[in-house]
């Protein structure tokens, strides 16, 4: 029996007694007044009851529960319950939620959730960032009246989503997102965004870099077919002399796209995931003599070249790349020299231990302006003057790639029409010191 069958049971066995009590010793007014009151007093106890329960349920939700009396103790008890598993429930959905929003909150896309009106509900902060939101005044908000590109707009009211839209937004020139908006649930949708700046710009460079292939190797390609089809058809009536000079062109442009290649293939190597290279311990004094060597044929006399000692210092590192890299600043240095000037190839080795290869020259110099793009690939200051010079426009890429794979930088510094000094600068653990037995 539970407590409220009980009470009822009590109300009416007392209301028996006193009413009976009453009657027998007063009179049946007394016992009609007797039960009156103990029904009253059952009542008052009920409307108390009652009373706190409607106090608590309008508590702020959480509030604990008051201990009920009587038939009252097991409907508060039942009440406690509920609310208790109530609250468990809210808890666990609470923590489902915020796990949800740190989930949201790491991804590095931007979400905006949005509701069938497309007002925003929530969004995470790469979507601040990238629509310039602000989490106190734009929750609530309409996107469009946020986000008021036109292309945006009309892309959101299509309702065609298939594709996502590359918009550039207006606030942040130079920045490319790639948006897309994904329906779910009742009418309600997620518009993420994807910044895709660097991988356009690698499309960029890939593009004009095909481009800048085809051009440099369409040129000499055309030239060695026009001599070519001179040959076949005029080979009766050329002297030996006109052929030899028509086949030494031809074979000066073939040679051209030979360095070319050789430049790119090179180029692709060490941009491509080559291993890192070998730990060579390469002699200074060797290198500097091949450079040398290779300067003085280049020049065939018409410039003055002045080696400098190295005092048996060595690099660690791959002694192919050393080669390639040096070689070129070497090259470079005779080939925008004019005859007469002076060509110095140093090493220095600092008190640090790092040391320094140099190539100074006093050839014709290179505007200010020029400087930070001169590692960038096919990137000449003149055009015509490299490619009469034999150049490919990749050389300095290729220093630039070497040196970073041996942790060193190059310095450029230059004045126009007075000369121009390329520095490589390495760092102390890539330098040895004292003899070291030359390596082929
Ligand atoms: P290129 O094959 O055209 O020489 P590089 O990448 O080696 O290509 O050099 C890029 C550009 O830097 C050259 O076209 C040239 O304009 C400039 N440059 C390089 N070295 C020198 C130098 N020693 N003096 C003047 N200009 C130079």
């Amino acid at each position: 029996m539970n407590s409220f069958w009980a009470e009822i049971f009590f109300v009416i066995a007392v209301s028996i007694v006193a009413g009976l009590t009453s009657w027998f010793f007063f009179s049946a007014f007394w016992a009609i007044v007797v039960v009156v009151l103990v029904l009253s007093l059952f009542t008052a106890h009920h409307f108390y009851q009652l009373t706190r329960l409607m106090r608590w349920l309008r508590q702020p939700v959480g509030t604990p529960l008051p201990k009920g009396g009587g038939a009252w103790e097991d409907v508060f008890a039942e009440l406690h319950r509920r609310s208790r598993e109530a609250a468990e429930e809210r808890n666990s959905m609470k923590t489902a939620l915020e796990r949800f929003r740190h989930a949201g909150q790491a991804l590095p896309d931007g979400v905006v959730i949005l509701d069938s009106n497309q007002v925003i509900e929530w969004f995470n902060t790469t979507a601040e960032h990238h629509f310039g939101l602000s989490r106190d005044k734009d929750v609530g908000s309409r996107i469009t009246n946020l986000l008021r590109e036109p292309t945006f707009v009309s892309y959101i009211g299509a309702g065609q989503y298939a594709d996502p839209l590359l918009l550039h937004p207006v606030r942040e020139s130079g920045r490319t997102l790639a948006l897309q908006i994904v329906s779910y649930g009742d009418a309600q949708s997620l518009l993420l965004s994807r910044d895709i700046t660097q991988l356009e710009k690698l499309e960029t460079m890939r593009r004009d870099f095909v481009a800048n292939v085809s051009h440099e190797l369409k040129t000499p390609l055309t030239v060695v077919s026009g001599f070519i089809e001179t040959l076949l058809d005029d080979l009766s009536d050329l002297s030996e002399e006109e052929a030899k000079h028509f086949l030494g062109l031809a074979h000066e442009q073939a040679q051209r796209m030979q360095r070319l290649i050789m430049d790119l293939l090179m180029l692709s190597a060490l941009e491509t995931g080559s291993p890192p290279p070998t730990e060579e311990r390469v002699a200074l004094d060797d290198l500097l003599a091949e450079v040398t060597d290779e300067a003085m044929t280049l020049s065939k006399g018409r410039h003055q070249i002045v080696p400098t000692g190295t005092n048996g210092a060595g690099l660690l590192g791959s002694r192919n790349e050393l080669r390639s890299a040096l070689g070129n600043l070497v090259t470079n240095a005779i080939r925008y020299t004019p005859a007469g000037g002076t060509i110095r190839i140093s090493w220095q080795t600092d008190d640090d231990g790092s040391g320094v290869f140099s190539v100074s020259d006093n050839g014709i110099g290179i505007e200010n302006h020029h400087l930070p793009r001169l590692t960038e690939r096919f990137y000449r200051v003149d055009r015509g003057r490299s490619r009469e010079s034999g150049g490919t426009g990749l050389g300095l890429a290729i220093v630039k790639h070497v040196l970073t794979r041996h942790q060193a930088v190059l310095k450029i510094q230059s004045e126009l029409s007075h000369g121009s000094t390329f520095s490589a600068q390495f760092p102390a653990h890539r330098v040895t010191h004292g003899a070291i037995s030359k390596t082929s």
